[in-house]
């Protein structure tokens, strides 16, 4: 723009000389001006005129004050100052037509385009509404910006007027709207209704078995010894199972908290999956399964919390006993394996199960809290479906990982990373599994 403004001006003055040339000429031919006098009268001229021109500002009438104001030299400088933003800003002049914005801005609102009333582009009747306002009052907006398509967006737009000093000529009234990101915020939201609404939920269901009993018992079935037997199994039954819910929401809130605590206490993995296998050994005499263990001779040692790893394994496995159990064999291997960082290693500890296997659509929500693949298979196995979600935030706490792989009709592995110790703490390392069937 400044550009053209120089070319305007030469123009000017190349019309002024060329008039003073015809004029001064004219004479000269007509007869009445010696050739002395009309030169000098040529160059006063047309240094008059030149100096008059130097001293106008270009104005093209077709530009909006504000906006023409804005272009020498500030919008560069503008322009500068959006884009080291680390938010999505946009820089509207009075007029609400937008005369700068950084790539934040571009990317969150692809339509938005220079030189166009900003409205006419994002028609959120709220936030045109505070820009409006804003307009008019000369006062600070603010208002909500949401997106539904490609993916759900929450932004809070604040809409700041502000003068932009523009060299000797004045200052310019501009807005300047600046994007807040509320989306981690809004979803963290919504999974925390979402939370409670599933947790009461199941507490609800266990509970309203019990109250039901209860007024049962009380009533048609008081003197009926054979089917009070029956109830209060069942009534134990449905208590277990809050009980169970609840000792799961508690390990879950537990870990959560401490999610940013890494543990330090070298622990060692074989005793773990050990302590793990005679924990469940009637589960596993009860479905006739068979488990094998293969693992290293050098101990796998890693930083842990021995209770949250115990409790981590003891998902795994009772998983692959109760899903996996039609496959009657499960087999748990322990290993070293290199680790994603350029020389780390990793301890590596998958389950395999020949069960019915999960189908690919389940397998990313899986670890997800509440999420079954098959709610009454869940309960009727006294799961809570927070199981994988625990085994998630410990893994996360221990700066682990799991994979889950699993092929319909031929069962699933779950398999653990951790990172290992590269030297193991001095003294006899308990390598107490081994290999065992
Ligand atoms: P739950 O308390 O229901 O067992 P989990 O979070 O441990 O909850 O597991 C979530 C769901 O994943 C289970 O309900 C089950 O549908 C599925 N699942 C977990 N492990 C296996 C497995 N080894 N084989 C088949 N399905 C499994």
């Amino acid at each position: 723009m400044q550009r053209s403004a120089t070319a305007i001006r030469v123009w000017q003055s190349l019309g002024l000389i060329a008039t003073a040339a015809v004029v001064v000429t004219s004479f000269v031919v007509a007869g009445g001006l010696s050739p002395l006098f009309a030169g000098i009268g040529f160059v006063v001229f047309s240094a008059a005129a030149l100096l008059a021109i130097r001293n106008v500002q270009v104005t093209p009438s077709s530009m909006p004050a504000s906006q023409t104001a804005v272009e020498q030299p500030g919008r560069s400088q503008l322009q500068a100052i959006l884009d080291a933003l680390p938010d999505p800003v946009i820089a509207l002049n009075s007029a609400g037509v937008v005369i700068a914005l950084n790539s934040r801005a571009q990317a969150i609102a692809p339509a938005l385009r220079l030189q166009e009333p900003v409205w006419l582009m994002l028609r959120m009747p709220a936030f045109i509404e505070a820009v409006r306002r804003a307009i008019a009052t000369g006062q600070a907006q603010h208002a909500e910006f949401s997106e539904r398509v490609p993916v759900e967006l929450w932004h809070e737009v604040h809409v700041i007027p502000f003068s932009l000093p523009v060299g000797l000529q004045g200052s310019s009234n501009l807005l300047l709207l600046t994007f807040h990101d509320l989306t981690t915020h809004r979803r963290v939201e919504r999974m925390r209704a979402d939370f409670v609404a599933n947790a009461s939920h199941e507490l609800r269901t266990p509970l309203a078995a019990l109250t039901g009993f209860i007024d049962t018992l009380q009533g048609p079935a008081r003197d009926d010894p054979a089917a009070r037997e029956r109830f209060l199994n069942i009534m134990q039954a449905q208590a277990s199972r809050m009980a169970r819910l609840i000792d799961d929401l508690l390990s879950l809130s537990r870990i959560e908290l401490s999610e940013h605590i890494n543990p330090q206490t070298p622990t060692e993995l074989g005793p773990i999956i050990r302590q793990v296998l005679d924990a469940l050994q009637n589960l596993t005499r009860e479905r006739e399964i068979e488990v094998t263990v293969v693992a290293p001779d050098e101990p796998l040692i890693v930083r842990g919390d021995r209770d949250e790893l115990i409790s981590l394994f003891e998902n795994l496995v009772e998983n692959a006993l109760k899903y996996g159990a039609s496959g009657k064999r499960v087999d748990i291997r322990l290993e070293s394996a290199p680790g994603q960082d350029a020389g780390s290693t990793e301890a590596k500890v998958s389950v395999r199960d020949y069960g019915p296997g999960i189908a690919p659509e389940h397998l990313p929500r899986l670890t997800e809290r509440f999420y079954r693949v098959d709610v009454g298979q869940s309960r009727a196995e006294g799961g809570t479906g927070l199981g994988l979600a625990l085994v998630k935030h410990i893994l996360n706490r221990h700066r682990g990982r799991l994979t889950i792989a699993s092929t319909l009709g031929s069962g699933s592995t779950f398999t653990v990373f951790l990172p290992l110790i590269q030297s193991p703490p001095p003294g006899p390392p308990d390598n107490s599994v081994g290999s065992m069937t």
